[in-house]
């Protein structure tokens, strides 16, 4: 999950403060918001070129994981939920979390396989899906000569993403002195999807553009039956949306249409294909029917207050998302019922 919204009244506290703030939302982030707070003239300085803190947070955070079902298990832990796929060849992994459940996150790997890590894939920048990349990357081996003809390094997985979360971590690396060259992803597509045969079974890597951000993607494992969706369907809250990344709710409702479209119920019972999201338990179908619903009256909601000239503030005044708030809003933390209702203002209305 990213947070920009909420960054740049922090930004004018003092800089304790912000090293607090880059704890817990992590520097990339921050970077970010600064550059482009809302509210207009409130450009706070530059980030400090410091090496990130660790979080004692997500260093102590449990990490446990679950079979889903043919070849797939989930790794549940601090950060964005992590999707391994194993077998003769090694491990596939789904993004990688903090850095500081890496050494956990490894360990829940061994634990299904001795094989080496070949690849990971990240569903976007965002720190809480990639800041494992390095050291877990480290823990693995490249498939030399495989169908992505790419190795990077001599000693390292495979770090496969949608070519802008490249873009987007670089970004957000420059100046830092914690810059992990590590970290960013050594194959890359562009638009369309990433096939890649690993394990006997096909695994299709999908661009969702202009989503949750512009670099989202979706891990489809074919023969399993299970797909990873990233942040583009999160069980915490309403979908994050990265606006200031090329984030629209449009693109977030299409790609949930996609994953309904790849999904099929067990007759009459829970199972058949499963949904990994981004945060959350693990799902099928029906959840994310109810999800893509939900997301959809409150966009076609937001959509006829614009059509009538409804301001932002009227719109947030008028509670689009009201009956909805129980299960998924939130007053507090790094995703607010109201940065999700100006997220889908935003995204709905012409850029100036
Ligand atoms: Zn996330």
């Amino acid at each position: 999950m990213t947070t920009c919204k909420a960054m740049p009244r922090i930004m004018l506290a003092a800089s304790a403060v912000l090293a607090a703030v880059l704890i817990l939302f992590g520097s990339a982030d921050v970077a970010h918001a600064q550059g482009k707070g809302k509210g207009g003239g409130k450009q706070a300085a530059p980030a400090p070129a410091a090496i990130r803190p660790p979080n004692p947070a997500w260093a102590n955070a449990e990490v446990h994981t679950l079979k889903v079902q043919g070849n797939v298990y989930m790794i549940v832990g601090p950060g964005g939920n992590t999707a391994v796929q194993v077998g003769d060849s090694g491990a596939l992994v789904v993004d990688t979390q903090y850095e500081e459940a890496s050494d956990k996150i490894v360990a829940e790997i061994r634990k299904l396989t001795s094989k080496p890590i070949r690849y990971i894939i990240n569903t976007s920048a965002d720190m809480d899906h990639t800041d494992g990349n390095a050291k877990i990357s480290r823990a693995g081996a490249p498939v030399i000569g495989g169908n992505l003809g790419a190795v990077a390094f001599e000693n390292g997985a495979t770090i496969v993403a949608q070519e802008n979360v490249l873009r987007m971590m670089s970004e957000a690396a420059e100046g830092k002195a914690d810059t992990n060259a590590d970290k960013l992803p050594t194959t890359t597509y562009f638009q369309g999807q990433k096939e890649i045969f690993f394990n006997e079974e096909p695994v299709i890597v999908m661009f969702e553009p202009a989503a949750h951000t512009n670099g989202d993607s979706m891990v489809f494992f074919r023969r399993s039956d299970v797909i990873a969706t990233g942040d583009i369907f999160n069980m915490d809250s309403y979908p994050v949306i990265n606006v200031d990344k090329g984030g629209n709710i449009q693109g977030v409702i299409k790609a949930l249409n996609v994953v309904l479209d790849i999904t099929i119920p067990k007759h009459e019972q829970e199972g058949g294909t499963y949904v990994i999201p981004g945060h959350g338990r693990l799902t099928d179908e029906h959840d994310v029917l109810e999800y893509r619903d939900m997301v959809t009256i409150i966009r076609d909601r937001v959509q006829n207050m614009i059509k009538q000239g409804k301001t932002l503030a009227q719109v947030k005044e008028a509670k689009p998302t009201f009956e909805y708030d129980g299960r998924w809003g939130s007053t507090t933390g790094p995703w607010t019922t109201d940065m999700f209702v100006e997220a889908v203002f935003r995204s709905l209305t012409p850029k100036k």
